[in-house]
């Protein structure tokens, strides 16, 4: 008998996917008020990715030696095909997209899913076979046990959820499960920058990219190579940022494992314009240019966004504290930044930071933002919209925070 926990979009994925086998399950959460007794009857407990490792369902499975997993792991236990499983800090769901976009061009059954929007077992429920690529978080991580994917992709490590993982090794450990099952004929993708990510414990062949040294990597007239065959131009591509190069880097890699052949490729990466909320340019209001950046969670996608710019920009910043630092990017500010105004919940830790370092305005709320940036904006400027904190402190998401942006854009300089 199945517990699964959680009713949210995977949980209800997994429900749906039992009982296609004709397996038995209860589908609970919180308000479920027997829950606890169902759990002492259960022999397997499926965890969404929503549920914090603090919650009580974890200790109790563990007191009474229930097997618990998460949903991508059980919907690996019906999986025929090949997996792809992207993880990292940054860059999951951009990389996931490429990834999907240069494989569906040329082998016939290729599924995209997991953290970016389908649940793994709603590709599984409908499909008996195929290659599915997964952006898997350290949620997602942490509960997998049997998981393997024939190719893992490990793209950045740095401070994050750390209101959500009991330590920093924890969060990492998240990582790190995707990749311990594998054998010696699958591949790791790494990142040669980062000790933790390069050393990922796995028996799989290590492909490295990162450096001028690794099998990917940038060559001095400016072309991306994997093992020495030149994959596509820098110049070429539309989606903005060394890290975006990386990103759609290692995409083309993938590409080139299955075959797909190089004009393929090519064509892909140069027409992708990047997902929305990702570093997206919204256009010139007033002479202004704005970039909408919301997706923007961690001190680490708000670096790559600054390190994106020639020029220094007008930077608006802050949401939800995730208990990471910030003060590592100081040097960064002072080049990049010309005026910061910080909001939100942890507006005054990010102004305690900056405030020797370039000018900085702490308000409240966006709508405070703007009336800054209404009297000190002059034309030429670049408004960089990039959090690097959650957005729950006042918004649904990520989402519902970059609408908000474009909205007050649209209200105060697109007149
Ligand atoms: P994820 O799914 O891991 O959150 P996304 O592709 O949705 O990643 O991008 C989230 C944020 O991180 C965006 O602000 C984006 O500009 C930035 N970003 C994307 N790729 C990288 C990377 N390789 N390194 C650092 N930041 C990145």
């Amino acid at each position: 008998m199945f517990l699964i926990f959680g009713k949210g979009k995977s949980g209800r994925a997994a429900a749906r996917l039992l009982k296609k086998k004709n397996l038995p399950f209860w589908l609970v959460d919180d308000k479920t008020p027997n829950w606890r007794e169902l759990l002492k009857k259960a022999t397997t407990v499926v965890v969404s990715p929503g549920i914090p490792p603090h919650h009580e369902v974890f200790k109790l499975s563990k007191d009474l030696k229930k097997e618990l997993i998460g949903e991508t792991e059980l919907a690996y236990r019906f999986w025929k095909g090949e997996i792809i499983a992207i993880t990292g800090t940054d860059g999951k769901s951009t990389t996931t997209r490429l990834t999907y976009l240069i494989l569906k061009e040329y082998l016939p059954q290729v599924f995209e899913g997991g953290n970016i929007g389908t649940p793994f077992s709603e590709i599984v429920l409908k499909n008996p076979s195929g290659v599915a690529v997964l952006e898997v978080s350290s949620f997602q991580g942490y509960t997998l046990k049997t998981f393997r994917p024939q190719i893992g992709v490990f793209l950045n490590f740095s401070e994050d959820h750390l209101n959500w993982h009991k330590d920093i090794n924890d969060y990492l450990l998240g990582k790190y499960r995707i990749f311990q099952n594998q054998k010696e004929e699958d591949f790791a993708i790494l990142n040669t920058t980062d000790e933790k990510v390069l050393n990922t414990p796995t028996k799989a062949k290590k492909i490295l990219f990162g450096t001028f040294q690794s099998d990917i990597k940038i060559s001095s007239d400016g072309w991306v190579l994997f093992r020495k065959e030149k994959l596509f131009e820098i110049q070429k591509l539309k989606i903005k940022g060394t890290h975006n190069v990386w990103n759609a880097a290692v995409a083309s890699a993938i590409g080139r494992i299955y075959g797909v052949p190089s004009e393929v490729i090519k064509k892909v990466v140069y027409t992708f314009k990047g997902l929305p909320y990702r570093l997206q340019y919204l256009g010139r209001f007033q002479g202004i240019d704005f970039y909408n950046d919301s997706k923007s969670t961690t001190p680490n996608s708000l670096k790559a966004a600054l390190e994106s710019f020639d020029q220094k920009v007008v930077l608006i910043f802050g949401g939800q504290d995730k208990g990471a630092d910030f003060s590592y990017l100081k040097d960064l500010f002072r080049k990049k930044v010309k005026l910061a105004i910080a909001f939100g919940e942890n507006r005054k830790k990010l102004f305690e930071t900056f405030k020797e370092v370039v000018p900085i305005f702490s308000v409240e709320t966006l709508n405070e933002a703007f009336e800054v940036l209404r009297k000190h904006l002059k034309e030429g400027n670049i408004v960089l919209f990039s959090p690097g904190s959650a957005s729950f402190d006042q918004y649904k998401g990520y989402e519902d925070r970059g609408k908000h942006f474009e909205e007050l854009i649209k209200i105060v300089f697109a007149k």
